[in-house]
């Protein structure tokens, strides 16, 4: 049971105040601060703090003794890597527009590119893991997304209200075959569109936008959105993808899983995501980041309809957000203002846990005790003692548990 000091990753679309306003430090920072990562990531993992002050990289930790981080069960299915990742997320901006391979596809892509000698860090590596990246986002504030594929015959409800002579034959591609291969061959046929067509196109379908929010129309919300992103990427094909996906708006507690293959673009706010230990990404657009269409176009998933939005499975003192990913497993801990309830928190396999709001007493059976304060986080091996969480603050409590899937 010790604390962890965490890597923040300083990506431009980041926010310069919600990260390190959670950690306690000035605002606003003097650069964006994007994510948060807690965990063993190879590229930029925790380090544990001891009492007296000195510092371990928890990479290093969890190599040098596998099983007794991660418990038997746990190092043998994960080859002694901590499986899962967890993350802040504070986007003041649209990040780029992505999809993440399955473990089948990132295996054979890692192998691909360590062949063809591609360093790992290089900008046009597309695989520095050899595993998938499941991830699931909640919201800490109100949090915007797009995700996965609107159901066809809404989109095509979506191009007919904004009307525009230049997109009447997309419309009738999609009309004519309103299924996932219809996606697949507008979704082709867009992100592969030649400048000199995407110049012409684009402004007409932004001005179409800018007249359906002017007349209050029924996809208000998705207009805007198009309009943000074609104000930041005018010649991106990009923009016109994003016409395809569902607009989601989350609220606190409220959260998406993203599986392999779903094609998503976080908008703006402040989420907890956990996900694979991985960073595969495949990026189609609005990004100045490495793009690589024809592999994004190897793993997307043109499955359609509305994304579920979780609410998380009523748990003890909060909620436990399922999904069927192996790596990994979600839950919110939390106690209103003056609830001094006690809970147990078992020890089985690895685990992170995240103060978002108000001070706990985390202690363990052998009388060991550490205080969590909002922002901080504890790591607890799996050869810890069990751990009590009490809280302490005046006002409410909550803890994300971050730990090992329990679906497989
Ligand atoms: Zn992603």
């Amino acid at each position: 049971m010790e604390l962890l000091r965490n890597a923040v990753r300083p990506y431009a679309w980041g926010s310069r105040t919600t990260i390190p306003e959670l950690l306690g430090r000035p605002v606003p920072a003097p650069h964006p601060e994007a994510e948060l990562w807690m965990g063993a990531h190879p590229g930029d993992p925790s380090y544990i703090v001891a009492p007296d002050g000195t510092e371990r990289s928890l990479l290093e930790l969890v190599d040098s003794d596998p099983a007794g981080q991660l418990g038997d069960r746990c190092a043998r299915r994960w080859g002694g890597r901590l499986p899962f990742l967890l993350k802040v997320l504070a986007a003041e901006e649209p990040l780029s527009m992505q999809a993440h391979p399955s473990a089948e596809q990132a295996a054979e892509g890692h192998a691909r590119e360590e062949k063809a000698g591609i360093p790992r860090d290089a900008p046009n590596r597309n695989y520095p893991d050899p595993t998938a990246k499941p991830e699931l986002v909640c919201a800490l504030t109100e949090f915007h997304a797009l995700a996965g594929f609107r159901e066809p015959s809404r989109t095509v409800a979506l191009l007919r209200a904004i009307e525009t002579p230049a997109l009447a034959k997309y419309t009738s591609l999609l009309d004519a075959q309103p299924d996932p291969d219809g996606l697949r061959a507008l979704f082709t046929t867009w992100i592969t569109l030649p400048q000199a067509t995407l110049d012409e196109l684009l402004p007409e379908v932004l001005d179409a936008c800018v007249l359906h929010v002017k007349e209050h129309g029924e996809f208000d919300t998705e207009c805007r959105t198009i309009l943000e992103l074609g104000e930041a990427h005018p010649r991106d094909a990009g923009v016109l993808a994003a016409l395809l996906l569902n607009r989601l708006t989350l609220r606190a507690g409220e959260a998406i899983y993203l599986p392999a293959g779903n094609l998503h673009l976080y908008l703006h706010g402040t989420a907890v995501e956990i996900l694979a230990n991985s960073d595969n990404i495949l990026r189609c657009g609005l990004t100045p980041k490495h793009v690589d269409v024809p592999e994004l176009l190897r793993v997307v998933d043109f499955g359609c309809g509305e994304m579920p939005v979780l609410c998380g499975e009523p748990g003890p003192h909060g909620a436990v957000y399922r999904t069927n990913a192996p790596e990994f497993e979600l839950s919110r801990l939390e106690w209103a203002a003056g609830d001094r309830t006690e809970l147990d928190v078992d020890c089985a396999g690895p685990q992170i846990l995240l103060c978002t709001e108000g001070t706990l007493m985390a202690g363990a059976s052998d009388g060991q005790e550490v205080k969590l304060e909002r922002g901080q986080s504890m790591w607890l091996a799996a050869s810890d003692p069990a751990v009590r969480l009490r809280p302490v603050g005046a006002g409410r409590s909550q803890v994300f548990r971050a730990t090992a899937g329990t679906c497989d």
